[in-house]
């Protein structure tokens, strides 16, 4: 059986942004993901410059693809507004594993399944055992599903559903383009180029209100592929991957003893943006915090909004999950 203070379950954002604070810290950690990295993840990879400061990412020094946009352009109910930002871009199947080494942790390619008490330790399958416990495992987390599941259960109307694609594509137009509640869909759609040549283009909305309204997300993804073809003469003959995740609701129990639960695992994407990787690093980073100092788990810092929680969050988030889908509904929303 192998021993150290704190395991995490996953290496993504969460995951190795705990795991660096921790060793930084001088805490025996070590990470167990079920898959080996360089891993796929499903994400459009666009980060804000908070990420890029937590991460200490260097653009200068970062050994992969990193591209700044100085336009977010908005496409909502056929306005157009571009938006003058900085804001980044890059690949997940790059970013994860620089965090991942970046940390400095051990990690074990080992699949978890289950988790038990002994005495004040938490047991891994049988092979683990440590004091402190993170869950970093993503929507489908066993720390979740086995600890948590009842104290911090997920709620229906919070959850995602989305389709991507991410492929090598000489584009010509380098901004993020993202069209709101297009052909009443309660979520958005993408473009986020990405350095030297790589696109990401997908499409979210709320599960639940989808299924109310007798559609799914496929047939937004045709909608939205046709667009693209007209809009950039990009052609999609390759079949989206899909995914599924929660964006924030109630936090109350997301630490149990010594037991935590950052990132997706913990539901904290944002409301209006569905941003995750912002919050999941610095969830990782309080957990870590809460362990080394023997803190309370304070997610105070973490937000649940990307544009700041003003009307234009409130009008999105209220959209996703209530009400504009149908025309006419944004000016109801306003109002
Ligand atoms: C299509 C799509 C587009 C998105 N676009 C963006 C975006 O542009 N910007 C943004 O900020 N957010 C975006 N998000 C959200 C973002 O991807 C997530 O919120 C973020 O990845 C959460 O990080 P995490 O570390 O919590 O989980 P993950 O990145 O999911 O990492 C979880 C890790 O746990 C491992 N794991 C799972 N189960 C087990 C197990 N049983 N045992 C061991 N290991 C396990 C997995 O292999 C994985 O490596 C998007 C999401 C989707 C689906």
């Amino acid at each position: 059986m192998r021993h150290c203070d704190v395991i995490v379950v996953g290496g993504g954002p969460a995951g190795a942004s705990a795991a660096r604070r921790l060793r930084q810290g001088g805490a025996d950690v070590l990470v167990l993901d079920k898959e080996p990295f360089p891993r796929h993840k499903l994400c459009a990879g666009w980060i804000t410059p908070e990420v890029v400061h937590d991460v200490g990412l260097d653009p200068a020094s970062y050994p992969d693809r990193f591209l700044s946009f100085r336009r977010l352009h908005w496409h909502l109910k056929g306005l157009h507004l571009p938006i003058p930002c900085v804001q980044h871009s890059i690949r997940r199947f790059e970013f994860d594993a620089w965090l991942l080494r970046e940390s400095g942790a051990p990690v074990e390619v080992h699949t978890v399944r289950q988790i038990d008490r002994d005495g004040d330790d938490y047991v891994i399958d049988g092979q683990f055992r440590c004091k402190y416990l993170i869950g970093a495992g993503g929507t489908g987390c066993p720390v979740h599903r086995q600890l948590f599941r009842q104290a911090q259960p997920r709620v229906r109307a919070l959850q995602t559903v989305t389709l991507e694609l991410e492929f090598e594509h000489q584009w010509r137009d380098g901004d993020c383009h993202l069209w709101f509640f297009e052909d009443g869909l309660p979520g958005y759609s993408w473009y986020v180029p990405k350095a030297r040549g790589w696109l990401n283009v997908g499409i979210g909305g709320m599960a639940q209100r989808l299924k109310g309204r007798g559609e799914d997300i496929w047939l937004h993804w045709h909608r939205f592929a046709h667009r693209l073809e007209k809009r950039f003469g990009i052609r999609i003959d390759v079949e989206p991957s899909g995914y599924s995740y929660y964006v924030r609701g109630p936090i109350d129990a997301v630490r149990l003893d010594n037991a935590f639960l950052t990132g997706d695992a913990a539901g904290l994407a944002t409301r209006d943006l569905c941003e995750g990787i912002g919050p999941a690093v610095r969830s990782g980073m309080r957990a870590a915090d809460a362990v080394l100092h023997g803190h309370a788990y304070d997610l105070s810092d973490v937000t649940g909004s990307s544009m700041g929680g003003g009307w234009i969050s409130r009008m999105i988030d209220w959209g996703f999950t209530r009400g504009i889908g149908r025309p006419g509904m944004v000016a109801a929303a306003v109002r």
